[in-house]
């Protein structure tokens, strides 16, 4: 298995020079690494105790703008500083940048140094917390797909992102001679990300032209979040150092399919896992049927985490692979939720609803959070559905607008008490600010609509 590098051997790497830099990263609302690139040699003698950046960090949107609204900070209180606390475990080389270390933090309060509660990787490990006091442990696995165009982000965006040329010209589902094509973008995304000691299975062609899919070996929630930030940055960055784009925006053109990042899950004890049962149907062990009971249940509460943006509802469509639909299915993509790896010890519930454009913290953190209340419950698991789920009358709906996620999680009243009423706060004002800041925007549909016409 590929891995990190203890602190002892990156201090190593600086005394015989490979390693110069290390990037000292927190990860924001939004799911994306900031922080500081520090010289190796100040990291290792004073600051991988901690740093600190302003803390609007966590209140900020794509842009980097200052909304109002948030309690944590803001104007009036002058925008202080957090502390971001190296997280030693998680050093390791970046093999894509030279001489180059990283590391990611947890963000603490400047004068209590108690975590700060918002700050995603804070969100996940309270209720990892949770479930380890119920005597389990979360195994998770996200999957990343997004789009390689043939051109740089720089001339996208000089185009007025209308250059969208994607690096094929057909749809390469599981191709090898397409995929072939792109061996100069992936393979070095393959083998970088694995020799920064995350476990990458494979990348295979998705459904559409110039669309990839990435697979990293399941890990505990915290690393499989962890990784998944990292894989999804490094994504973007070998592409950019090979002239392409990488892009995690769920739909980017109305005739096309859209990208997610399904969630595979199970929960083990004491590295067994805890959702196989030989003797019950399915293999599905009856723990296993309450967290899935709670995970769907739930759904609507936590849509806003697993779909962020105006965009991601956007993906939302029948017949494109792109759930709606709270129901689950044995191995039946149309549902939102499927069930994998039935009657072996694999056997895990993959959550499809979730985008490209999910923040991994976030979006685990509330399902186990659901799963936990499945659990606790002992909630019933109604029977699988079968057939075309889009077609579904009775099914229950997932939220179908991102106006209509906001509301579901504001009045969360399960998400407020497992994950605090400042924590629900703070991200329903990021959807709310969302949203405001869509409703000011003119569009191009407008515009060719109604120029002339209206
Ligand atoms: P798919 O058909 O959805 O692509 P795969 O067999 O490729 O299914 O597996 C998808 C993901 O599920 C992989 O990242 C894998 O590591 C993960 N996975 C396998 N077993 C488990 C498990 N017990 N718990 C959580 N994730 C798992």
């Amino acid at each position: 298995m590929p891995s990190t590098l203890s602190f002892d051997d990156l201090k190593s790497r600086v005394v015989d020079g490979s390693v110069d830099t290390v990037l000292t990263c927190l990860v924001d609302m939004q799911g994306r690494l900031m922080g500081k690139r520090f010289h190796a040699a100040n990291f290792v003698e004073t600051s991988y105790n901690e740093t600190h950046c302003c803390n609007y960090l966590l209140a900020t949107d794509l842009e980097m703008a200052t909304p109002d609204g948030y309690a944590s900070t803001s104007w009036q209180s002058g925008y202080g500083d957090y502390v971001m606390k190296p997280d030693l475990a998680t050093i390791r080389m970046v093999p894509w940048l030279e001489g180059t270390a990283m590391v990611l933090c947890d963000v603490l309060d400047h004068h209590t140094h108690e975590p700060v509660p918002h700050s995603p990787r804070a969100v996940l490990k309270k209720q990892i917390s949770r479930l380890k006091a119920l005597g389990f442990d979360a195994m998770m696995a996200t999957e990343l797909e997004f789009f390689l165009f043939a051109k740089s982000y720089d001339d996208i965006r000089k185009s007025g992102f209308r250059d969208l040329e994607p690096i094929s010209g057909y749809n390469e589902d599981y191709h090898i001679l397409q995929t072939t094509k792109e061996e100069g973008v992936m393979r070095p995304i393959r083998n970088h990300l694995y020799a920064a000691g995350i476990p990458i299975e494979n990348s295979k062609g998705e459904a559409e032209a110039g669309q990839e899919e990435l697979n990293i070996r399941y890990a505990a929630a915290l690393d499989c979040a962890d990784h998944h930030s990292i894989a999804k940055h490094a994504i973007k960055e070998i592409a950019w150092q090979h002239g392409h784009a990488a892009s995690f925006l769920p739909k980017w053109a109305p005739d096309r399919v859209g990208s997610s990042s399904h969630v595979h899950q199970s929960l083990w004890v004491d590295g067994k896992p805890a959702f196989f049962d030989p003797d019950a149907e399915l293999g599905m062990s009856e723990l296993m049927s309450h967290y899935m009971a709670g995970i769907i249940a739930y759904a609507p509460d936590y849509t806003y985490f697993l779909a962020p943006y105006v965009n991601s509802y956007k993906r939302f469509a029948k017949g494109t692979f792109a759930p709606t639909k709270t129901v689950w299915s044995v191995d039946n993509r149309t549902a939102g939720f499927r069930l994998c790896g039935d009657g072996t010890k694999g056997v895990r519930v993959e959550c499809r609803i979730g985008g490209s454009d999910l923040n991994p913290y976030l979006a685990q953190a509330a399902m186990l959070a659901a799963g936990i209340k499945g659990i606790q419950d002992k909630m019933t698991l109604a029977p699988a559905t079968t057939g075309d789920v889009y077609e579904d009358a009775k099914a229950g709906d997932i939220p179908q607008t991102l106006r209509k996620a906001t509301e579901t999680l504001r009045n969360s009243a399960f998400l407020r008490e497992v994950m605090g009423d400042d924590v629900i706060d703070h991200y329903t004002r990021a959807a709310e600010w969302e949203q405001e800041e869509f409703d000011r925007a003119v569009t191009d549909w407008e515009i060719a609509r109604g120029f002339e016409r209206a």
